[in-house]
């Protein structure tokens, strides 16, 4: 099996260049945030701080986090409900990242994340694919660009959708989220020492994505 692990800080535009770079080459593209996403909106739906760990961690036996397949688009289901949609709300972000700081949640999805890449050509993203859920990789990227860029991506993506929103506040959304990521003791955010650094601050994404589709076909030479 082939497997191509992006990591990065929020909004660097990993999920966009993975799902194109999947549907070119034929792989499946598996989007890990969307898990921690689901843990965070159990805690969540259950009146629950996501950073409590107690509470957090005495929940993960009740729920059942899954992953599906629809024309080609990764679902995700908790306790069998489909959270796609729910799980990209803001307050899901929030809970995602304070959950993914807790040691049991890590491990709790990672053999789901080991299982599936074992079965499939796979292009994974996260903040620790390429360090800790498959360290052999065959081809490694960290994708980066600076906080100002990623939150006027975001910015505008969200206005495009109608939605009401002001710049300040996703910009500190963005450097709290890379605090977080960065700074905690379980799989912090880092750049695998055999990952190739992508900062695409000046690029388009047609550019990231014919410089990751060079890079697979060096390494892996298809
Ligand atoms: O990538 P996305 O923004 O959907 O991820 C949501 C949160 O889940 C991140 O802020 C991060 O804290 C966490 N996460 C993680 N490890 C991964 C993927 C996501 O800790 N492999």
């Amino acid at each position: 099996m082939i497997h191509v692990a992006i990591d990065g800080p929020s909004g660097a535009g990993k999920s966009t260049i993975a799902r194109m770079v999947a549907a070119e080459l034929g792989y499946v593209y598996i989007d890990t945030g969307a898990l921690y996403r689901s843990v965070g909106v159990a805690a969540l739906k259950r009146g629950f701080d996501p950073a409590n760990r107690e509470q957090v961690e005495a929940m993960l036996p009740e729920i059942e986090v899954s992953l599906g397949f629809v024309d080609g688009i990764q679902h995700v289901y908790l306790n069998g409900e489909d959270v796609s949609e729910e799980i990209r709300l803001p307050e899901a972000s929030m809970a995602a990242s304070a959950v993914s700081a807790l040691p049991a949640v890590r491990a709790f999805l990672f053999d789901l994340q080991r299982e599936i890449a074992a079965k499939n050509n796979c292009i994974m993203d996260g903040r620790d694919i390429g360090t800790v859920v498959l360290p052999d990789a065959d081809v490694k990227i960290f994708l980066t660009a600076s906080p100002e860029v990623r939150a006027r991506r975001r910015y505008d993506e969200l206005l495009a959708k109608g939605n009401q929103v002001e710049f300040e506040p996703l910009l500190q959304e963005i450097i709290q989220r890379d605090y977080n990521d960065s700074h905690r003791a379980a799989a912090p955010l880092k750049q695998a020492e055999d990952a190739v650094l992508l900062d695409c601050s000046d690029l388009n994404l047609e550019q990231v994505k014919a410089q990751v589709i060079d890079l697979i076909h060096k390494k892996v030479g298809v």
